[in-house]
């Protein structure tokens, strides 16, 4: 059985009346990739900061390898990479030079630790920025600097909170390959992100958080599992009367039949060829169509069939 690497236990956390977290529980084990999915606001940073002891909180306990967290416990912080939602890096040092400062913090050999920050260069391509000051590097370049920052010490739980956020898609693929990558490498990881399709592509297991408490966890199939909805199937039409949608609403295994906007969305729970079945509907009905499409339950179905609610607006 894996070690557990981090344990949170009913944490709660408030900032004056507001409560960021609700008894929030956790357990993260060895060699994950744990995504931690919520909308803005959801408290995936205060729960970052918690862990950390960056953030003092109300009630409840942390636990990292094993060893209760403590703002002076050095032991297991230097086991740990944070890449921070806000970057953090010092204007006036070079990238390499704000690698090496970093990587410094934990690794005082100096033939080591060259060997570890030119490693650590490499692996978020940075090659030909080193003497590059931030100021300097796009906002994509400077993700991969901070996350360069985080990682050049090898630590073994990487925690990164929402680090494509604002960049260009060359630095987020390179962002999400990196990860795998060091996952591959041994490191646990922790990633925050409110974009499903990320957590989705990367993530062996997944918390979904709304308002400070965490509403459903499992990998992406067993949060799909846990819904109502199998299929969507939309189609793209002009005119359709309300008898033709009632008579798609009476099919079995359709539970919801939207009509606006011409465009008909069909939710529907179980059952095979739900597609092809709405289709003699129309055409029995003599209706004509555009684009037709079915779609599986997205980890924002998951969402909104639990909260009610959208886990982000359509971009
Ligand atoms: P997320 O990272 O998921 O976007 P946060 O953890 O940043 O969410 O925020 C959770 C909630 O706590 C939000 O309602 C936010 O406005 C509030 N919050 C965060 N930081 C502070 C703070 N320093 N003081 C007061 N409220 C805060
Ligand atoms: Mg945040």
């Amino acid at each position: 059985m894996e070690n557990t690497v981090v344990k949170i236990e009913n944490l709660v956390k408030r900032y004056k009346e507001l409560i960021a977290l609700d008894h929030f529980s956790l357990e993260i084990k060895e060699c994950e990739v744990f995504g931690l999915l919520g909308p803005n606001g959801s408290g995936k940073t205060t729960a970052i900061n918690c862990l950390l002891s960056l953030l003092t909180f109300d009630k409840g306990s942390i636990e990292i390898f094993g060893q209760r967290m403590a703002p002076d416990n050095y032991g297991v912080k230097s086991q740990i990479g944070v890449i921070m939602q806000n970057v953090a890096v010092i204007n006036e040092l070079t990238v390499r030079e704000n690698i090496d400062y970093f990587c410094g913090l934990y690794i005082r050999d100096k033939t080591l630790r060259q060997q570890y920050v030119k490693e650590a260069i490499e692996f978020v391509g940075l090659e030909d920025f080193v003497k590059f000051y931030p100021k300097k590097l796009s906002g994509g370049l400077l993700r991969r600097l901070n996350i360069a920052c985080g990682i050049a010490h090898k630590p073994r739980l990487i925690i990164l909170d929402e680090p494509t956020v604002a960049v260009d898609p060359q630095s987020r693929n390179k962002i999400l390959d990196g990860i795998t990558e060091l996952n591959k490498q041994g490191a646990t990881v922790i990633y925050t992100s409110h974009y499903m399709e990320e957590v989705e592509q990367i993530c062996t297991r997944i918390a979904i958080i709304d308002r400070g408490k965490n509403i459903a966890i499992g990998t992406t199939d067993e949060l799909k599992r846990m819904i109502h909805n199998t299929e969507t199937i939309t189609v793209e039409t002009a005119d359709l009367p309300d008898e033709t949608i009632e008579k798609i609403r009476s099919l079995e295994h359709i539970y919801e039949a939207i009509y606006a906007e011409n465009e008909l969305i069909v939710k529907c729970s179980g059952g095979r060829h739900n597609l092809v079945k709405l289709l003699d509907v129309l055409t029995a009905d003599d209706i004509s169509f555009g684009r037709v499409y079915s779609e599986r339950p997205t980890l924002n179905d998951v969402f909104l069939e639990i909260t009610g609610r959208q886990l982000r607006d359509k971009e």
